[in-house]
């Protein structure tokens, strides 16, 4: 949660509580441009390091978080409002990104030889990445360092700069992440924080970045692009989702009700990948909601009392959503069999089961984003694909069911960017693997080599190794070199099989 102040600062508060968490500067269009100056001069110096160099500070960075665990997990849970076990989580999965990305970038980045192929065998073909040079990190505020951490780690590991604008609701984990990077990195300012609201970020599509790296929501994905497309300036848009999750009839239904409540519920809905839908099976359909409702009726939203299973909604706007999304559902002949409208005592939402809810509803078709979640019976795993996948968004869903084969078909047909199977958002926690979605979802990938190349630019070199006994680029080439070319064509490529 956060306020304007005096001018030209903004105070983030504790959503729980209302107490002022840290004090911020609502950085203008001119510091912003001036920020990402430095930071082009940072990148060369940072590029010019190597991979080993880099490697080495990266690590000791994340040294440095491992040992502020305490403190940056301390402001997360201030910020947000998650229970601080929620927050150090959190936090851990930065650390496994960051260490994985310091980790593979040389190897997934550096140069390397390919095959240049029979037509140029006498050419050597080099292939390498490059640094894109500073780019813009436009963060949110649900998970305040795990989420960025996906575009920061992976940007300065393949040898750029960046500039950070946190979510105004969470900007003090941001400016902790710069102070700490600069222990480590005190030469120049390879990571440097820009606060303030939307109007900051804004300044950052324009600043003169390589590219901006935006985690947020569709519609400020758009500005985002319309933005970038003055300047032909990339992005990579990681928007929101509707996750579906789907039990077969031979699923082991206990597991499936504590990984489908954990996915709903955790970090109080508030997740990206956070699960929205569920679609059971008929046969099993009743003794899975039962399950579900009876682990749901246990949990409850609090800040800091014995018990409490997960937090406030931190930004107040989305309190509105939540209960409209809830009512809608009851108008159009939805039921709720735990919580109801009365679940929504602001700033928390306890735990809201629906059934019955219309495909149309928006509950169903509109990200909720709170500690709600609707469980649909289908009749076959045919209709449960069609339905998880008759939404724009596409970002993550899971499959439970004791069949390896069932689950990696149903897998492969659901319309998302992750799919987990048997555990949901297990993926998360596996830094190999890219991250990100489809369709209203967003574009490109962080994580994994493809988050690494997210963040480069390939770059193809030839070295010619000796000269071609075919001259066939030179105006000097013969008919004969061109008939010896059409006998190699159809020896290659062109026999009978
Ligand atoms: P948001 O779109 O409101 O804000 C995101 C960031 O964009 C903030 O830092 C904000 O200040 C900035 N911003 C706002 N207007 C801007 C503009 N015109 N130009 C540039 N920047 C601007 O989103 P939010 O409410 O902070 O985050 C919640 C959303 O993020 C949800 O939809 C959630 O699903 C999504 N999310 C996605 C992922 C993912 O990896 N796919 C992860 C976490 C959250």
């Amino acid at each position: 949660m956060s306020v304007t102040t005096e001018a030209g600062t903004f105070e983030s508060l504790n959503p729980a509580t209302g107490a002022v968490v840290g004090t911020h500067p609502i950085h203008d269009e001119k510091t912003v441009f001036e920020t990402v100056e430095r930071a082009q001069a940072a990148a060369r110096w940072w590029a010019g390091l190597g991979w080993k160099e880099r490697k080495n500070r990266l690590l000791r960075f994340k040294g440095a978080l491992a040992r502020n665990l305490n403190r940056i997990s301390q402001v997360i849970h201030e910020e947000t409002g998650k229970p601080i076990g929620d927050a150090v989580f959190e936090a851990v999965g930065a650390i496994n990104l960051l260490d994985w990305a310091a980790k593979n970038a040389q190897k997934t980045l550096g140069p390397r030889s390919v095959f240049p192929g029979a037509l140029s065998i006498n050419q050597k073909a080099i292939l390498e990445y490059h640094p894109l040079g500073v780019v813009g990190v436009i963060g949110p505020w649900n998970y305040p360092i795990y989420t960025p951490m996906g575009s920061l780690a992976f940007s300065l590991a393949a040898g750029n700069a960046v500039v950070f604008k946190p979510s105004e609701h969470t900007p003090g984990v941001g400016v902790l992440l710069a102070e700490l990077f600069a222990e480590v990195v005190p030469e120049r300012p390879v990571f440097q924080v820009v606060t303030g609201f939307g109007a900051t970020g804004g300044a950052l599509t324009r600043a003169g970045v390589n590219k901006i790296a935006f985690t947020g929501s569709g519609p400020t994905a758009k500005k985002v692009m319309a933005a970038c497309a003055e300047t032909l300036t990339p992005i990579v848009a990681e928007c929101g989702g509707k996750d579906a999750f789907i039990i077969a009839a031979d699923a082991d239904l206990e597991e499936a009700a504590k990984s489908a409540l954990w996915g709903a519920m955790s970090n109080a809905g508030q997740t990206c990948v956070g699960v929205e839908r569920i679609y059971v099976v008929e046969s099993v359909y009743e003794e899975f909601l039962g399950k579900l409702s009876a682990r749901a009726e246990q949990l409850k939203a609090g800040y800091e009392t014995d018990g409490t299973s997960f937090g406030p909604i931190t930004m107040p706007g989305q309190l509105d959503i939540i209960e409209r999304h809830i009512t809608d559902a009851l108008a159009a002949g939805g039921r709720a069999v735990v919580g109801g409208a009365e679940s929504v005592r602001r700033p928390f939402v306890d735990p809201v089961v629906l059934v019955d809810v219309p495909d149309t509803a928006s509950a169903i078709c509109e990200e909720t984003f709170g500690p709600t979640v609707t469980v649909t019976k289908v009749k076959s795993l045919d209709e449960a694909v069609a339905k998880a996948n008759a939404t724009e968004y596409g970002l993550a869903s899971t499959v439970f069911t004791s069949s390896s084969k069932t689950a990696l078909d149903v897998a492969r047909r659901l319309r998302s960017g992750m799919t987990s199977i048997n555990a949901a958002i297990a993926f998360a926690l596996i830094p190999a693997l890219p991250f990100g979605g489809v369709g209203e979802s967003g574009f490109g990938r962080i994580h994994g080599a493809d988050g690494l190349r997210e963040f480069a630019r390939p770059k193809a070199i030839t070295r010619q190794r000796f000269k071609s006994a075919l001259d066939t680029t030179t105006f000097t080439r013969t008919q004969k070199e061109i008939d010896q070319i059409i006998k190699l064509m159809q020896f290659l490529h062109g026999r009978k099989k």
